[in-house]
């Protein structure tokens, strides 16, 4: 076991060990990796580094010391209100990610079953593509899971949906996309399902929310799946995924920043420390990933995004076509935006990812279908020849799957 070093390291050594440890890691900047890191460029990577360091040694637990984190986090939660149309009555808060926004719309959609309609046993009903934050969240705070199946195109099946709704339901779910095939789930049948019987609906918009309203604004088709979908309640969105925030950074927003303060903000009185008040999970608060937030938008602003995104969806357009020219490849859906996977009937997809592996190239492995999977940045459009061809060369001749565990990411 590691024990602490008896005398101290200094900086440069300390730098160098630390260097040496990253070279095993991921080369996420080459552009082979395909999950977990999303690079948009290096003047970017400039306004992160900037704005967090004049921020690293901050506290956002106490908006109260910390006016201009106050007022940062308010302004990306409004300028996220915006982009996926809710109106002056919503409100949100930023969070340390995708999950912790999405605990606490469970946990809000939790107290307001309770206290709306006596609901001691909640459940959640969530399409099996969801992500397993959900079923995180439901484990972390007592509710039981309904699990919904897929159509054939692998968007959740609403009429499915609507048979697992009853008494007990708190919260009904949908992604925008789903991760695992970048489909989109169909919102307004699954929302509508959910607002008849007076229970809450949940977009998850964490890899979505900042690449469907650019995509959307291009041109792309994008089926409905925002505030401006009735029904919809809460919506998260991840500034740390297409974003292009570093990570820790994610919103949650309510239509009604009534149910916020009511069923999600933590308020005690009775410490001799004083008031405590909380919107999250977390007690102390970095304050980086605010000020990086804050910072990345306004750099960017809208044209950036457009920028970007167009960039995106136009690499993904190039690889969508060369797989579906490969032999035996196919790609799972369609997909509605720019993560996807592809699979084969007739190849071991899982050993055609061996062989990628083998050339450099990590791709995420799926189970049910079989399949690979792709999440596409900016980073990704100079490598889509080198890529594609290895992934020609990997498919004619697959060989044996060196059996490893799916990955999930
Ligand atoms: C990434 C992701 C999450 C979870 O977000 P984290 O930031 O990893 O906690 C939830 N839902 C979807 C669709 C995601 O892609």
């Amino acid at each position: 076991m590691k024990e602490l070093p008896k005398q101290g390291t200094p900086l440069e050594p300390l730098l160098a060990t630390l260097r040496e440890g990253k070279r095993a890691d991921a080369d996420w900047r080459a552009g082979r990796t395909w999950s977990l890191v999303y690079p948009a460029g290096e003047d970017v990577d400039a306004v992160i580094r900037e704005a967090s360091a004049l921020y690293l040694f901050e506290n956002a637990l106490s908006p109260l010391r910390f006016p201009s984190l106050r007022r940062m986090e308010s302004e990306v939660v409004q300028m996220t209100a915006s982009l996926l149309h809710a109106d002056a009555e919503s409100g949100g808060c930023m969070t340390s990610g995708g999950t912790e926004s999405i605990v606490l719309a469970v946990l809000a959609a939790r107290e307001r079953a309770r206290r709306e309609r006596g609901v001691e046993r909640p459940e959640l009903v969530l399409p099996v593509s969801a992500h397993p934050a959900f079923a995180k969240a439901a484990h972390l705070l007592g509710l039981e899971t309904r699990r919904v199946p897929l159509r054939d195109d692998l968007r959740a099946d609403p009429a499915a949906a609507a048979a697992l709704v009853g008494e007990r339901t708190a919260l009904v779910v949908g992604s925008a996309p789903s991760y695992p095939h970048g489909v989109i789930d169909p919102i307004p049948e699954l929302a509508a399902i959910a607002a008849a019987r007076g229970v809450p609906f949940h977009t998850d918009a964490c890899v979505g929310g900042f690449l469907l309203p650019f995509l959307e604004r291009l041109g792309h088709p994008v089926p409905p799946w925002d505030f401006r979908v009735p029904g919809v309640t809460t919506v998260s969105a991840d500034v740390h995924k297409y974003g292009y925030c570093n990570k820790g950074a994610s919103v949650l927003l309510h239509r009604r920043r009534a149910d916020l303060r009511r069923d999600q903000l933590f308020r005690y009185d009775d410490w001799p420390g004083g008031l405590y008040v909380s919107f999250g999970i977390a007690g102390t608060r970095p304050a980086a990933p605010i000020a990086a937030a804050w910072s990345v938008m306004q750099f960017l602003g809208e044209e950036g995004y457009l920028r970007l995104q167009r960039s995106v969806l136009d690499t993904t357009r190039r690889l969508l076509q060369g797989i579906a020219e490969i032999p035996g490849l196919h790609v799972l859906g369609p997909p509605d935006a720019t993560i996807f996977a592809f699979s084969s009937d007739v190849l071991d997809v899982m050993a055609v990812g061996d062989r990628m592996d083998e050339r450099g190239w990590h791709l995420d492995r799926q189970r049910g279908p079989d399949a690979l999977h792709c999440m596409v940045t900016p980073n990704h459009a100079r490598v889509v020849e080198p890529f594609l061809a290895d992934l020609r060369a990997a498919a004619a001749a697959p060989g044996q799957s060196r059996g490893g565990e799916a990955r999930y990411s």
